[in-house]
């Protein structure tokens, strides 16, 4: 079963959700390819591959509630994208699924250290993947579908590469990439061993995101925001934590926000929530297990810049419209609440005001004549 495939709309009927306009901010390319396509780069990038259905196998592994089986699927998946060749046809593919989808900006994020086993070098894989980008861009305005994509370069928090992946940003900035995360383990390898990094991207002004409050908790949000200058949480549900419940009557419960809390909400730092995969890798565990446990409304009505995103497509076996729907079932949303989360994410796109702008434009438009 390939989830966007499906047509996915609200409980109660409406338009197809995948023909809104949306924004996608958080979104792996290495978590994001066609089961088809790696079946045809595997023998080539020597990996051998289970029998049978490899989406339901991939999603299955993924579901399977141990890391380590998670963690399988992404050997897989970079494994086949070593080549410039690969990653060209990768990041192509990956960018008409997200317009297939109803996605009208994008920013699609990948670590390039894990891609130079075969020979290329860190500029030429961000070339390479600029390179499918952009010929994505070209198919697609031919067919009448404007989109604009971002690259976000990812440092990953348990290598020393960080600065090197950080001068990289910088050097491709004029040419697709447009801001800087780090992911990997939160636990044990806090922002602040970055901070020659941050620290150079701050002197630059490359907007910075941060994978945060995903694994760990409220110590990882604070390095986020304080060492990384995180103009946006990776995730960062575990802001709840920082959330108390201070007074409770028939009809009303009565919230306070701690520092880290009232700082993010009150400055608008957007988090890049992606419930699917929440729910999968144990984010929201210490509230459940199911959708309707996800703090995704706590946050959105205490008025956080709440976005729904993917994080990793096929992993998840998932789409953007996807988690709306299943947010829609779990919280009763209506397209009203899609579009405030679409404006989010279009105000919070690493892009010049006047395309943030347009954006929202886009959307608002898209959403009147749904
Ligand atoms: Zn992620």
């Amino acid at each position: 079963m390939s989830a966007p495939d499906q047509e996915y709309r609200l409980p109660n009927g409406g338009p197809s959700i995948a023909a809104l306009p949306k924004v996608s901010l958080h979104d792996h390319l290495d978590g994001g390819l066609r089961p088809t396509t790696i079946a045809e780069l595997a023998p080539a990038a020597g990996i051998e591959l289970p029998e049978g259905d490899l989406g339901a196998w991939i999603a299955a592994q993924a579901d399977s509630g141990s890391l380590v089986e998670y963690l399988k699927t992404f050997e897989i998946t970079v494994g086949v994208m070593q080549t410039a060749e690969a990653l060209t046809r990768v990041a192509h593919e990956f960018v008409l699924d997200l317009a297939a989808d109803g996605v009208i900006h994008g920013e699609v994020r990948w670590a390039p250290e894990q891609h130079l086993t075969r020979g290329l070098t860190l500029d030429a894989a961000v070339e390479a993947v600029q390179q499918g980008i952009d010929d994505a861009i070209d198919d697609l305005a031919e067919r009448g579908h404007e989109i604009s994509i971002g690259q976000i370069l990812c440092a990953l928090r348990h290598t020393g590469e960080s600065l090197a992946i950080a001068e990289l940003a910088l050097r491709h900035r004029e040419n697709g990439v447009v801001a800087f995360d780090i992911a990997g383990p939160e636990i044990g390898f806090p922002a602040a061993g970055h901070r020659a990094a941050f620290d150079l991207l701050a002197t630059e002004f490359l907007p910075v995101t941060v994978h945060a409050g995903e694994a760990d908790g409220l110590d990882s949000i604070r390095g986020a925001l304080l060492d990384g200058r995180a103009l946006r949480l990776g995730h960062g549900v575990r802001l709840a934590d920082d959330v108390s419940v201070i007074g409770r009557e028939t009809d009303r419960t009565t919230v306070g926000l701690g520092p880290i809390a009232t700082w993010v909400r009150d400055r608008e730092i957007t988090l890049e929530l992606a419930p699917s995969s929440n729910l999968q890798t144990g984010a929201i565990a210490f509230w459940g297990t199911e959708m309707y446990d996800h703090p995704f409304d706590l946050l959105y009505q205490l008025g956080f810049r709440v976005t729904v995103n993917t994080d990793n497509r096929l992993m998840s076996a998932t789409s953007l419209s996807r988690e709306l729907a299943l947010l829609s079932q779990a919280f009763d949303y209506d397209l009203n609440d899609f579009q405030v989360f679409q404006l989010n994410a279009a105000a919070a796109a690493f892009l010049p005001l006047e395309d943030r702008d347009a954006l929202a434009d886009r959307i608002a438009l898209g959403f009147e004549e749904a």
